[in-house]
């Protein structure tokens, strides 16, 4: 799949999103399926005929009810851009604010964005879990929404973490070179799970890093400490905060400090 756009100043929205990809990552049918569909595709074409659309031939075939053409078509729209549709819901999960966001988060339906985080602030929250589950397209200027948000939330001892983004989206955050400051996770639970702790446990030098150590040392460092680099790949034990190093037994190497 071939991605463009993405970088902060740039227009968004360019990237072409193929019925057929969009289906397949929903897993709303198999690759097999939209395969089969193409080449029926390709046929009309060559005998000259006005092809049938990919997600008629799947219904035709029983593979694919409407609903789900339905909803791919409202997808391949937000994330096209043609559609602008954008809602949060919002709920407090034991002093956790939890935002459930869907649909497109790009620089215009960012203002809705920034007046709750703003909200948020005011009231006294610090630990904000983004649900990014059902969001369609974010783009960078979405992202930069968060920015100011994530250090005022630091600042306050809690943080701003993401779950449930898709690929595209991940890799609009490392293209950005966010990825070493925004934490990100799979699932809800580990997300919720991870304000128990301070940022700091995670940052190495200002950025989110691994702290390594070995079976045979007592001792544990930054990933990219000179004692850390020469350890062997097949010792090395690695850790996702200096608190699960330090529960492991392990002291914070006198060098690098971590
Ligand atoms: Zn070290």
């Amino acid at each position: 799949m071939k991605l463009r756009g993405g970088f902060m100043g740039k227009k968004e929205g360019n990237t072409y999103h193929r019925f057929g990809e969009i289906l397949v990552r929903k897993n709303a049918t198999n690759v097999r399926a939209v395969d089969e569909a193409l080449a029926v595709q390709k046929a009309e074409i060559k005998e000259g005929k006005t092809p049938r659309k990919i997600g008629k031939i799947l219904a035709e075939r029983k593979l694919l009810d409407r609903l789900t053409i339905r909803e791919i078509l409202q997808e391949q729209k937000l994330l096209r851009g043609t559609s602008r549709k954008f809602s949060i819901d919002l709920r407090d999960e034991g002093g956790i604010a939890l935002l459930s966001l869907k649909g497109r988060l790009d620089s215009k339906t960012g203002e809705a964005l920034t007046r709750v985080l703003e909200k948020l602030m005011n009231r006294g929250f610090a630990r904000i879990a983004i649900d990014a589950t059902k969001l369609a397209f974010l783009g960078s200027r979405g992202i930069s929404c968060f920015i100011s948000y994530i250090d005022e939330s630091r600042a306050r001892g809690g943080d701003v973490k993401f779950y449930g983004l898709s690929a595209e989206a991940s890799l609009t955050i490392q293209q950005l070179g966010l990825h070493r400051f925004i934490q990100v996770f799979e699932e809800k639970q580990p997300t919720v799970a991870a304000f128990d702790l301070p940022i700091d446990e995670y940052m190495s030098r200002g950025a989110l890093g691994e702290y390594i150590a070995t079976s045979k040392s007592r001792l544990f460092h930054l990933s990219y400490c000179e004692t850390a680099q020469k350890t062997k790949e097949e010792d090395r034990l690695y850790f996702e905060s200096k608190w699960h190093a330090r529960d492991s037994g392990k002291k914070a190497c006198q060098k690098c400090k971590p």
